[in-house]
C-alpha cells in the first residue's frame, strides 16, 4: 500500500503546485492517476470509468463557493475513488443476534486462521464471547495453530487433533460453544484440497451443517485484481455475505484487490494490515481514500465542502420557513466552519444584527471576539432539550437559569441568544411577507 499512498500523495502535491488546470494540465493529471491506478493491478475499464468521470464532472460542475478548481479537482478524486471502493460509510459490524455464527472461507494461504483470531479479538475487545472452532482436518498444524491463537485472544477453542471429519467436529463444537454460551462463534474451515471443486464442496457441506449467519470470504489481496474470479468461485457454491481481504500491508496491489471484489457484487468488512491479532481495520472506502491522498489535508478540504453543502440546506430550511433554535444551532456550527466565508451571514442585513454580528463583518480583528461568541452560543444550546431547541417558546425564566448552569454562563447570555433567535424569525417574517406582496405586485 506505501507505494500507493507515495504515488497518489505526491500527484496531489503536483496538484497543489500548479499555478492554474488548463486543457493540457488537466489531461496530464488525468494520465497520471491512470498510471497509478494501473500500476496497482486496477483494471482498465475501471480505471477509465473513474477518470472519464472525473473529466466530465470538473468540465461540467462548478467547485462550491471558496473551494479553488485545483482543490475540486482533488475532491472530486476523492470522491470518484470513494465509489469505486463502494461508496460511503463504514460497514456494520454488528453482531445482530445470539449466538452469531461466523463461517470463514478461501483457498489455503489466504489468512483464514489468523483471520479468525484477528475477528474474535476485535469483538472480544466489543465485550462479546467468541469461540473459535477448527474443522481443517487437513493441515497440518492447523489445529496448533488456531488452538495457540485462541489462548492469546482469549477466546474459548474447540478443536480435534486426531479427527479426520470436519463435519462431526463442527456439531461437536457448536454443542460445545452453546453450553459455554459464546455470543460469537467462529468458524475456521480448510483451504487445501486435491482441486477446487472439492474445497468448494466441503465449504458448502460445512454452510449446510452449521447453517452460518454470516459467511465471510477471506481473499488474498496480493492476488491483485484475479481476486474477483476467485470472489464469483466461491459465490457459485456458497452465499458470500462479507469479504475479508488480507496482506494489504505487503502488496503493490491493492488496488485491483479492492476494486474487483466491489465489481464482482461483494461486501468487503474488514482488511487485514499485518500478521499481528490487532492488525485488522473496518474497511471504511472514506477513510481508506483520505490515507491513500493523505489525509490531513484532504479532511480539511472535505470539512468546507460538506459545510458549504450543509449551509446550503440550512438555507433552504430556513427560507422554507422551519426556524427553530435547532436551524441555529447548526448555522452556528457552519458559521465557525466557514467563517467570512459563510452566506447565512451574508443574508443577514447587517443593521438589525447585534453588534457582535456587524463587527464579523466589517472589522476583521474583532473576528475573534465574535467567535467566542459563537462559541458560548453554541454551549448554550448544547445545554438545551430536544424539546427546548425545536420549540424555543417554552423557554422560561426557570429554564434559562438552568441552561446558564448547564453551559456555565450567565442567564443574560442565554436570554442574548433567545433574542437573536427571535429577531431571526421577526426577519424572516418580514422577508416572506415583503416576498408576498412583490409576489402580488407582479401579478403573481
Ligand atoms: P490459512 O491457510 O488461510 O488459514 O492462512 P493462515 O492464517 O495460516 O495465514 C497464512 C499466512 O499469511 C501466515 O503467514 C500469516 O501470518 C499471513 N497473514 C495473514 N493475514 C495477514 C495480513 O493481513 N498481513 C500479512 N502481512 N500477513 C498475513
Ligand atoms: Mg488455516
Amino acid at each position: 500500500m506505501k507505494p500507493l499512498i507515495d504515488a497518489f500523495t505526491n500527484l496531489i502535491a503536483r496538484i497543489r503546485g500548479l499555478n492554474y488546470i488548463d486543457e493540457a494540465t488537466l489531461k496530464e493529471v488525468l494520465r497520471e492517476i491512470q498510471r497509478i491506478l494501473l500500476r496497482a493491478d486496477v483494471s482498465a475499464d475501471v480505471v477509465s470509468s473513474i477518470t472519464k468521470t472525473i473529466e466530465e464532472r470538473f468540465r461540467q460542475e462548478r467547485p462550491p463557493e471558496g473551494v479553488t478548481s485545483k482543490e475540486f479537482l482533488v475532491y472530486l478524486l476523492y470522491q470518484e475513488l470513494v465509489k469505486a471502493l463502494g461508496g460511503e460509510g463504514a460497514p456494520s459490524v454488528d453482531i445482530t443476534k445470539r449466538p452469531y455464527k461466523l463461517m470463514l472461507i478461501g483457498v489455503e494461504g489466504s489468512g483464514k486462521t489468523t483471520t479468525a483470531a484477528k475477528l474474535a479479538r476485535f469483538y472480544i475487545r466489543r465485550n462479546l464471547r467468541v469461540g473459535l472452532i477448527e474443522t481443517d482436518v487437513y493441515r497440518p498444524g492447523a489445529y496448533y495453530q488456531l488452538k495457540q491463537l485462541a489462548g492469546k485472544v482469549n477466546a474459548l477453542f474447540y478443536g480435534e487433533e486426531n479427527s479426520r471429519d470436519p463435519l462431526s467436529i463442527l456439531r461437536h463444537g457448536l454443542e460445545y460453544m452453546q453450553r459455554n454460551k459464546v455470543d460469537l462463534v467462529i468458524i475456521d474451515t480448510a483451504g487445501r484440497h486435491r482441486n477446487e471443486e472439492e474445497l468448494l464442496k466441503e465449504a458448502r457441506a460445512i454452510y449446510d451443517e452449521a447453517k452460518p449467519d454470516e459467511v465471510m470470504l477471506v481473499i488474498d489481496a496480493t492476488i491483485g485484481r484475479q481476486a474477483a474470479a476467485q470472489t464469483e468461485a466461491f459465490m457459485r457454491y456458497v452465499p458470500i455475505n462479507s469479504v475479508f481481504l488480507t496482506k494489504m500491508d505487503s502488496t503493490a496491489k491493492a488496488g485491483g484487490a479492492l476494486t474487483s471484489v466491489i465489481k464482482s457484487g461483494a461486501r468487503i468488512k474488514f482488511i487485514g494490515v499485518g500478521e499481528d491479532v490487532d492488525e485488522i481495520e473496518v474497511f471504511d472506502a472514506n477513510k481508506f481514500v483520505s490515507r491513500l491522498l493523505g489525509m490531513g489535508d484532504l479532511e480539511a478540504l472535505i470539512e468546507k465542502i460538506r459545510a458549504v453543502e450543509e449551509e446550503r440546506e440550512i438555507m433552504e430550511e430556513i427560507e422554507e420557513g422551519k426556524l427553530n433554535l435547532l436551524t441555529i444551532k447548526k448555522q452556528l456550527d457552519s458559521m465557525m466552519k466557514l467563517g467570512p466565508l459563510s452566506k447565512i451571514m451574508e443574508l443577514l442585513p447587517t443593521s438589525m444584527l447585534p453588534i457582535q454580528y456587524r463587527a464579523i463583518m466589517t472589522d476583521e480583528e474583532r473576528m475573534s471576539n465574535a467567535q467566542e461568541m459563537l462559541r458560548r452560543w453554541r454551549h448554550i444550546l448544547d445545554s438545551m432539550t430536544k424539546e427546548e431547541l425545536l420549540n424555543p417558546e417554552i423557554i422560561n425564566a426557570s429554564r434559562i437559569r438552568r441552561i446558564a448552569k448547564g453551559a456555565g454562563v450567565t442567564p443574560k447570555d442565554v436570554k442574548e441568544l433567545l433574542n437573536y433567535y427571535q429577531l431571526m424569525k421577526r426577519m424572516i417574517n418580514q422577508i416572506k411577507k415583503s416576498r408576498r406582496r412583490l409576489g402580488r405586485l407582479i401579478g403573481e
